[in-house]
């Protein structure tokens, strides 16, 4: 049984190692960002490796999207393709030469074989175990073949595999987060290196993970069924495994696991999509695993605080749950503790990729600055900056465009009369407009809504004395105007 070693702080070297197969996931984040947090608190290296060994699955450009996100979640690998670093290259399709040696090595101590059964043959096995309803594996064949036949079919060119010799025995672990782990590996001796010389997930992660000296192996919870395959690999090889420590699964509501179907699956609907800052979703991503000593779960928790309360012991073992609420909540907080300088330059990327014809003046950024302080001393519920731009604060940045909610409220007449009248009124205090209200025998509630969705097209939002005084006279005025030649187009 493998126990949890000892480190001494320098020791400690943790990967984050995704295939490169689309955008990155919710999870996929999550297990980066704990690798991180374990790096910083132990002073020891977090890195980036890629594990693009099924070129099948393979989508150009992920390098580059998840080394950009890492960064801008203030999470930059120490070692990675793009940076380097001693142990690299840190893309596995660029590793070939070493597994292929670590694999010769494996054959030549009897723990793999060459394999040179067809993949019709393969597909049969499968078949006939769905038949009589047992787990499908390889039935072992060529382990028995005579090696120097072997060696001459492979001289000769015959197309072939290199499969691990499976120990049906039970492997038993102990994992930082699940406790002690039996498990045994049910099934066929499995393929280290494909007939294309790439190696298999397996085979490729184990022996990185020994060359790139990784001490801990932090991961999400569906690679533990892997874990007994993995240790058999590093007993063939007679090296020392890692630590384990695996992270319970990302589920919507305690049980079912997220699917990749979901949107919300995807890291890209959290900062693109919906515009929440950075340390919000890393605040969310750390409510229920936890990890963090004398957690509390309201606080929004600097990265700088998370490295020093982090402690992988106390990582529990219930699943994640999206808790949209509290990422709301998180969100809130962040943006009313970031500085301006900060978040302009998000605040303006959206302006300028989903408002392209908004007004320059708009763009500037004491008009920018404005809207802050507005939402800061108004809006204690501002959480996500997507509502600035597609949202119930879009009306900042644009004027109404349609008069269709207004006219679903009023007769044409009744509002071209009320908004002339409006516009020209000496005073807008409470007292002289509810005058006009009666006036024209008009609920003032229903007077203000008139003026409301005429500013701002919406029938929520901050109260309409807020408005006045964010905008002013004049640009009330100009957007009342607006209205009303909005009306009077549409009779
Ligand atoms: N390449 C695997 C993934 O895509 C890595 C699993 C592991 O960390 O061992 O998540």
């Amino acid at each position: 049984m493998f126990t949890v070693r000892r480190f001494c702080s320098s020791d400690v070297r943790v990967r984050f190692a995704p295939s490169p197969t689309g955008k990155l996931h919710l999870g996929s984040l999550r297990t980066a960002f704990y690798n991180f947090l374990f790096a910083r608190a132990a002073k020891g290296r977090f890195l980036l490796r890629i594990e693009d060994t099924d070129q099948a699955r393979l989508v150009p450009g992920c390098v580059e999207q998840f080394e950009r996100i890492l960064g801008e979640f203030g999470l930059a690998p120490d070692e990675s393709p793009l940076r380097g670093g001693e142990f690299g290259p840190y893309q596995q399709s660029q590793r070939l030469g070493i597994y292929e040696e670590a694999a010769s090595r494996l054959v030549d101590s009897g723990h793999a074989y060459p394999c040179f059964c067809s993949s019709k043959r393969i597909e049969m096995l499968r078949k006939s175990a769905a038949r009589r309803n047992t787990t499908p594996g390889y039935d072992n064949l060529c382990r028995s073949l005579d090696a120097d036949e072997a060696r001459r079919r492979i001289a000769d060119g015959e197309p072939h595999v290199v499969r691990f010799k499976v120990k049906k025995e039970a492997v038993d672990f102990e994992d930082v987060v699940y406790g002690l782990v039996n498990q045994v590996v049910d099934e066929g001796d499995f393929v280290i290196v494909k007939s294309d010389r790439f190696p298999t997930y397996h085979f490729a992660n184990v022996v990185d993970d020994r060359n790139m000296k990784i001490s801990h192996v932090i991961r999400g919870m569906e690679w533990i069924s892997s874990t007994a395959k993995h240790i058999q690999l590093y007993r063939a090889f007679e090296w020392t495994p890692p630590s384990w420590i695996h992270l319970p699964l990302i589920t919507r509501d305690g049980t079912k696991k997220l699917s990749k179907r979901d949107r919300d699956a995807f890291v890209d609907y959290y900062t693109a999509e919906k515009g929440y800052l950075h340390l919000a979703v890393l605040n969310f991503l750390i409510r229920n695993g936890s990890g963090i000593r004398n957690f509390e779960p309201h606080r929004l928790y600097q990265l700088e605080e998370m490295i020093e309360h982090f402690d992988a012991k106390s990582i529990g073992r219930r699943n994640f749950m999206m808790d949209h609420e509290s990422l709301e909540s998180y969100g809130a907080q962040a943006f009313h503790n970031s500085s301006f300088e900060s978040l302009f330059p998000s605040i303006l990327d959206r302006l300028n990729s989903n408002l392209p014809g908004a007004d320059p003046v708009l763009k500037k950024p004491e008009y920018v600055r404005k809207v802050v302080d507005f939402l800061r001393g108004h809006e204690e519920s501002f959480s996500a900056l997507s509502s600035l731009t597609n949202g119930d604060f879009r009306f900042f940045f644009t004027v109404p465009i349609s008069a269709e909610a207004l006219l679903a409220k009023f007769d044409a007449e009744t509002a071209r009369r009320l908004l002339t009248e409006i516009v020209k009124a000496q005073s807008w205090d409470l007292a002289s407009l509810k005058t006009l209200a009666k006036k024209h025998k008009l609920a003032y509630p229903k007077l203000f809504l008139l003026i409301r969705l005429s500013i701002i097209d919406s029938s929520s939002g901050p109260p309409i004395t807020e408005l006045f005084e964010f905008f002013d006279r004049a640009e009330c005025e100009k957007r009342l105007a607006h209205m009303l030649e909005l009306v009077e187009r549409s009779c």
